[in-house]
């Protein structure tokens, strides 16, 4: 049953803190703080929830010297790497990595003359800090764009490889790209193209994707398609909304390819005309209620005799309904009828129990 539909390109691996992106790693989920980073309280707060809901890396915004030192506090109290994201000033490159920042991402052809450029690579190489290359379809730059004759995917690949060329002439390697669009099929395109010209890892994600529920659907077409391709060693779902929900749905992204192994395989049929109990309400309450089970167990609620006991059957714990009632299923056995009232209680009193 657990074969591997899926090849996943070999990419360079990197060490990010505790951390590994790209060769044999498994893809890594992250996402990016909202808070003022200068508020390190409130960042941090943010960071633990991100761990609760399995965050791998994060990333926080530094826009000036107070968030740069801000970085020493924040690293202090989270588990989990830390990404400095910085835009044009090399100095608050060279701070953050001093402040104990695990990686930077930076354009290094943004940031003026070589020399700044040799000293940001000098701390990085120091301390063996990547250093990741974000290229996004709305800042590309001008000369690019001429010469592509707008925003395109290959001007993205060429920008990006323009940046790693000034790093790779310092003798820099630590490198992970990413090329962000917020179009989707523009997105693929160009993750493909840079797929096939580097092997070094590939940080993807769908920019600027939009509200929770458009943006979860755009990104999991985006990321979905490339991942399937074998493409991608780390995600993000970018999302207009707490980046708890980033989190969630990058996991889950992973967890439908098979991609992420552990934790709880949920299936539920659709409902329709055959269905004589109130599934929705059933499967929601339980769906919920098992967000917070660390177990590696596939579940099934079902809301009739025709498919539901096959697939009650094949989880570990199952339900069939019936007429106001559901049948219970554990380990391709039936065990009891349950009156449909207390259909949740005892499905997860089975669930606890194994
Ligand atoms: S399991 Fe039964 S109720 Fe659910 S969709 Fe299939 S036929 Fe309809």
């Amino acid at each position: 049953m657990n074969r591997d539909y899926i090849s996943r390109k070999k990419t360079k691996k990197i060490r990010i803190g505790d951390t590994f992106i790209g060769g044999d790693s498994p893809i890594t989920v992250q996402s990016m703080t909202n808070t003022d980073t200068r508020n390190a309280l409130a960042t941090v707060n943010q960071i633990k929830r991100l761990e609760d809901e399995g965050c791998s890396i994060v990333r926080v915004a530094v826009p000036d010297n107070e968030a740069a030192e801000a970085i020493r506090d924040i690293k202090k109290s989270i588990h989990i790497p830390l990404v400095a994201d910085i835009h044009f000033d090399y100095r608050l490159a060279i701070a953050c990595m001093k402040n104990g920042a695990d990686k930077i991402r930076l354009n290094p052809g943004n940031i003026g003359d070589k020399d700044r450029v040799r000293m940001v690579v000098e701390v990085a190489k120091e301390r063996q800090i990547p250093i990741r290359i974000g290229v996004n379809s709305g800042s590309l730059e001008k000369d690019v764009m001429a010469k592509f004759g707008g925003v395109t995917p290959e001007a993205m690949v060429e920008s990006a490889l323009g940046h790693a060329r000034i790093l790779e002439e310092l003798n820099f390697y630590d490198i992970v790209f990413s090329l962000k669009a917020s179009n989707v099929p523009m997105t693929i395109a160009a993750y493909r193209m840079m797929s096939e010209k580097t092997d070094y890892p590939l940080h993807i994600g769908v920019t600027e994707a939009g509200t929770i529920y458009k943006g979860t659907v755009k990104s999991s077409v985006g990321l979905g398609c490339l991942l399937a391709e074998g493409i991608g060693d780390t995600i993000r779902v970018s999302l207009t909304g707490d980046p708890v929900e980033e989190i969630k749905a990058g996991n889950e992204i992973l967890k439908s390819l098979g991609l992420k192994k552990g934790g709880v395989e949920f299936i539920s049929c659709p409902t329709c005309g055959r269905c004589q109990v109130d599934l929705i309400s059933i499967a929601g309450r339980i769906e919920e209620r098992l967000s917070k089970v660390d177990k590696d167990i596939k579940v099934a609620v079902m809301g009739c005799a025709v498919n539901g006991p096959g697939e009650a059957k094949e989880a570990d714990i199952g339900i069939a309904g019936g007429k106001g009632e559901v049948l219970l299923f554990k380990k391709g056995e039936i065990i009891r009828k349950i009156p449909q009232e207390r259909a949740v209680e005892e499905f997860l009193e089975e669930i606890h129990r194994l």
